[in-house]
């Protein structure tokens, strides 16, 4: 990895972890390593290596049973639930694993909803019982600036108690014109922390720069955003390393960021443009050893799941440290109010068809009660 920059605090400590160290800790790491790691109040890096290492593997059983300990601990029996509303399908970066980017061979209209009909998706998600949604762009600055943002943040708080978005990474002022138009929270995936893939995949636009991303959820919190929500885009780097420097971010935005909570999802990437190949995607077992090891690792943080995963996984996921799951999801601008229903618009596609209802019915199957209020408020207060 690349020398960190002198203004990036979270840049020094990810140097300070480079791939070759933690390839020597895992190939290191025994069933003495894990079961310390198992038997600490507190994990230090090294023990969250050892729980991500195959020496882990016949532990699984044991840290399902820490992570289902930790997570009623701290979180209770809740499940939040959200929905994302997809603003606009307008991208100008060409990230060569998206549906979106510029050169992915997409067909379908390009759309930017307008006012109007940003309200008809609130109504519609707001008629479901949503209180917490999460807004979508791509990266396109002129299609979707910061006015156009602040706007569709100040929209839906009058249909949701907790707004937040996921778009483009943003300069420190313009996350403070969103807060002081009702938002809440941000997600910013970093995608991967591998500075050489990430460099090979994001060929063009703002999104190049790693470093500005890297800082943007320090940036969202001076800001005021009391909500961060990372991960790594699991599939594009091993999952172990990518995991690995997912849980350190975390952690140091735990301490840097003490006002704002912080969650971690962990999107799959199932599926791909043609023109992309996928050579790091986990199995089903490698997710569930990699969530239960930052439950571990970070039995503070709230995990989100999205309806990029089956409902069958889904529903399994749930007692090992699950806090928040969308449900009923459209990828595709105007989905709700069935404003089209081009495939092609949509920037990923859906496992879990269900209703809001029946994912609902599904947690509360599952021994939880869901919530569709934000439940993290309270927390945050
Ligand atoms: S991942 Fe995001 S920024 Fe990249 S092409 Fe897709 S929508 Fe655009």
């Amino acid at each position: 990895m690349k020398t960190a920059s002198k203004n990036s605090p979270f840049a020094n400590i990810l140097a300070a972890w480079p791939e070759a160290r933690l390839r020597e800790l895992i190939a290191r790491a025994g069933a003495g390593d894990v079961e310390r790691a198992l038997g600490r109040e507190s994990l230090h890096p090294e023990d969250l290596a050892a729980l991500l290492s195959p020496a882990a593997a016949p532990f699984l059983e044991d840290m399902a049973q820490a992570a289902h300990r930790l997570t009623r601990q701290h979180f209770g029996r809740t499940i939040g639930l959200y929905a994302p509303i997809y603003l606009s399908n307008i991208c100008h970066s060409d990230c060569t694993y998206c549906g979106f980017a510029l050169h992915s061979g997409g067909q379908g209209e390009k759309r930017t909803l307008t006012p109007a009909e940003i309200r008809n998706e609130c109504a519609v998600l707001a008629g479901h019982g949503f209180q917490s949604v999460l807004l979508l762009t791509g990266e396109a600055p002129k299609a979707a600036p910061v006015s156009y943002l602040a706007q569709a943040v100040a929209i839906a708080r009058e249909y949701f108690v907790s707004v937040a978005v996921e778009v483009y990474a943003l300069d420190q002022e313009d996350y403070r014109l969103l807060v002081d138009r009702g938002l809440e929270g941000v997600t910013l995936y970093m995608e991967t922390y591998h500075r050489e893939t990430y460099a090979g995949v994001h060929r063009r636009g703002r999104k190049r720069d790693y470093d500005y991303r890297l800082e943007a959820m320090a940036r969202a919190s001076r800001a005021g955003v009391r909500k961060l929500s990372l991960g790594a885009l699991l599939g594009l780097y091993h999952w172990w390393a990518d995991g690995f420097w997912l849980g350190l971010h975390a952690r140091h935005l735990q301490k840097e960021c003490w006002q704002s909570a912080i969650s971690l999802s962990f999107p799959r990437l199932r599926h791909a443009p043609e023109r992309f190949q996928v050579q790091h995607l986990p199995t089903d077992r490698e997710l569930v050893q990699l969530m239960l090891a930052l439950r571990i690792f970070l039995p503070e943080v709230g995990f989100n799941l999205s309806t990029r995963e089956s409902s069958q996984l889904r529903d399994r996921l749930i007692p090992l440290g699950v806090t928040m799951m969308s449900a009923g999801s459209s990828t595709r601008p105007g989905g709700y109010a069935h404003l089209n229903n081009d495939a092609a618009l949509e920037q990923f596609e859906i496992e879990d068809g269900r209703s809001p209802a029946e994912v609902a019915a599904a947690i509360r199957r599952a021994g939880y009660d869901p919530v569709w209020k934000d439940f993290d408020r309270a927390f945050i207060k």
